[in-house]
């Protein structure tokens, strides 16, 4: 695990041996699940270590000093195989972390690890974001909400930012050129309760391909009616008329 460890020291974080045990069982399991489950493409020893688990850990840099407090409540929308969400609990094992997810044998894979992995304080959740929004006990409860390669930033705003409470941070993952993609979602954002949303790029150099954090603040309550039936926030993002080319 020489290029996690590595890569983590960069982000001021010092594994324990303990901590790089868990990622060698998430990495036999990632694949070994990964024969029978559509889990990721990315499967070398390398690979993984450096764009799953070192790249779920550049979350790490939208936080004062690197650090996530154990007082936070986190979800992951779309966590698949368990990115971002499953290394940061990793890293920072005090944290409250829900994980949901659409597909069911992803499901299953992230309930199968987390089990393996001893980890407490941890819930995965099967459903859709934009049923599972509108339930009270995840409406507006969390201090961060995270998603990692989901949706168009117009439709991830609207399966994000109704998870997150006021003065909350949304934090999503994103690749390649987005300049567009962040100003198409200014309507939407905005619409959701969200602030001026800020573009971080990553920069440590085993990460140095066009990788970005856009951190966007909850400074109002998201209006009622968001998010919109499942399917809606990707059919009919919110955006202006005429921005979508
Ligand atoms: N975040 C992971 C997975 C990305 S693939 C990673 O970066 O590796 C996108 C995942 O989001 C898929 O597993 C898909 O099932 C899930 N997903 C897509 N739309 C969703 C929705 N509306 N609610 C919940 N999960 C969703």
């Amino acid at each position: 695990m020489q290029y996690l460890k590595d890569g983590a020291a960069r982000l001021g974080l010092k594994l324990k041996s303990q901590q790089i045990e868990q990622f060698h069982t998430y990495y036999r399991e990632l694949l070994d699940w990964n024969r029978r489950v559509n889990l990721t493409s990315i499967t070398e020893f390398k690979e993984v270590q450096l764009k799953h688990f070192l790249d779920s850990l550049t979350v790490t840099l939208a936080f004062t000093r690197h650090v996530i407090s154990e007082k936070l409540s986190l979800i992951d929308i779309g966590s698949g195989a368990g990115f971002p969400g499953l290394p940061l609990k990793i890293a920072f094992p005090d944290i409250k972390l829900v994980l949901l997810e659409a597909t069911g044998k992803k499901v299953a894979f992230l309930h199968h690890l987390t089990q393996k992995l001893n980890l407490d304080d941890v819930e995965v959740l099967a459903g859709r974001a934009e049923d599972i929004a509108h339930q009270a006990q995840y409406h507006e409860r969390f201090d961060i909400v995270l998603s990692r390669a989901v949706a168009f930033l117009p439709a991830l705003a609207e399966l994000t930012l109704p998870f997150c409470a006021i003065n909350g941070k949304v934090i999503i993952q994103k690749k390649g050129d987005i300049e567009d993609e962040v100003s198409q979602a200014a309507r939407a954002i905005e619409t959701l309760g969200g602030g001026q949303p800020e573009v971080k790029k990553i920069e440590i150099t085993e990460l140095a391909d066009d990788r970005y954090l856009v951190i966007i603040d909850k400074v109002s309550p998201t209006p009622t009616q968001y998010p919109r039936r499942p399917g809606m926030p990707s059919k009919r993002p919110i955006v202006d008329k005429g921005s979508l080319k």
